[in-house]
């Protein structure tokens, strides 16, 4: 069985665990806020097809109170919508279907490949990532732009003063480039093992409000606002699964999330070499 089939199958048994959870120890309270990486046409588990993202996001008109990152963080109530890594077809395809809704997003950029690809991406010419001039278009759109650093590193790996540079370094750049202030900040792969209270403590330092992770969940409201837990959306996911990670009937993935389990996912991934 080729390794992409036994992950799509492996994330499949944890979440039918995680639905049979869920029902006996209830959703969790919190603002839902959603991530999603590229909306388009490339084979990845993280892209979102744009007939996907349409239903996804008229699901959300419907069932949802859509609000801006920083009050579904703040006030720990409503839905917020965010995209990593600045792709270009986050302002092709997914703003052309969100503008007509009026709900505010967010984008987290990789300031340092603006214009480029993610190193992991070489190779995929659906990865195009968005240069300034684009997310300046994107940001006249009502969407907030937020920093992932310069290069998308695995933080944790980078003494203080690399990771300084990463995460001051790329707030500075995209001020400088857009002329907008940068308030929020995403780390790069967002585990519980991508971000330390070192990391945390730097990006306080650089002057952000805000920082999201990958931690699967709901932001409880007064929970830590420099490690916020989001939902993130698989290619795979159908409407159904949307609809049960939006509505909390899959808020037992997060049990999903300690350290030791990301240990396991991460070496799982390895031995599969996904
Ligand atoms: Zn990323």
């Amino acid at each position: 069985m080729p390794a992409a089939r036994v992950k799509h199958v492996l994330r499949k048994s944890m979440m039918a665990a995680a639905r049979a959870a869920s029902w006996f120890a209830g959703e969790r309270r919190g603002a839902r806020i959603v991530t999603y990486h590229s909306v388009g046409h490339r084979k990845h588990e993280m892209n979102v097809h744009p007939d996907r993202f349409r239903e996804q996001i008229e699901w959300l008109s419907e069932h949802a109170e859509v609000v801006s990152l920083e009050r579904a963080i703040h006030t720990g109530i409503g839905t917020a919508i965010t995209f990593d890594d600045g792709y270009l077809d986050n302002l092709t395809n997914a703003a052309p279907l969100l503008k007509p809704t009026g709900f505010p997003a967010t984008v987290f950029v990789v300031a340092g490949r603006a214009g480029s690809t993610l190193t992991h991406d070489c190779g995929d010419p659906g990865a195009s990532l968005m240069s300034f001039s684009e997310m300046i278009e994107l940001s006249d759109c009502g969407f907030e732009i937020g920093s992932h650093t310069l290069t998308h590193p695995h933080l944790t790996d980078l003494p203080p003063q690399r990771q300084e540079e990463e995460i001051r370094g790329s707030k500075r750049l995209i001020e400088d480039r857009l002329q907008r202030p940068v308030t929020s900040f995403a780390y790069p792969y967002g585990s519980v093992l991508d971000y330390s209270s070192e990391t945390r403590a730097l990006v306080i330092a650089a002057g952000y409000s805000l920082a999201v992770s990958n931690r699967f969940g709901p932001h409880a409201p007064g929970s830590d606002m420099f490690a916020v837990q989001r939902i993130c959306i698989h290619a795979n996911d159908s409407i159904e699964t949307f609809a049960d990670k939006m509505s909390g009937r899959l808020d037992a993935l997060s049990f999903f999330e300690t350290r030791a389990m990301t240990h396991i996912k991460k070496s799982a991934n390895r031995v599969l070499g996904v």
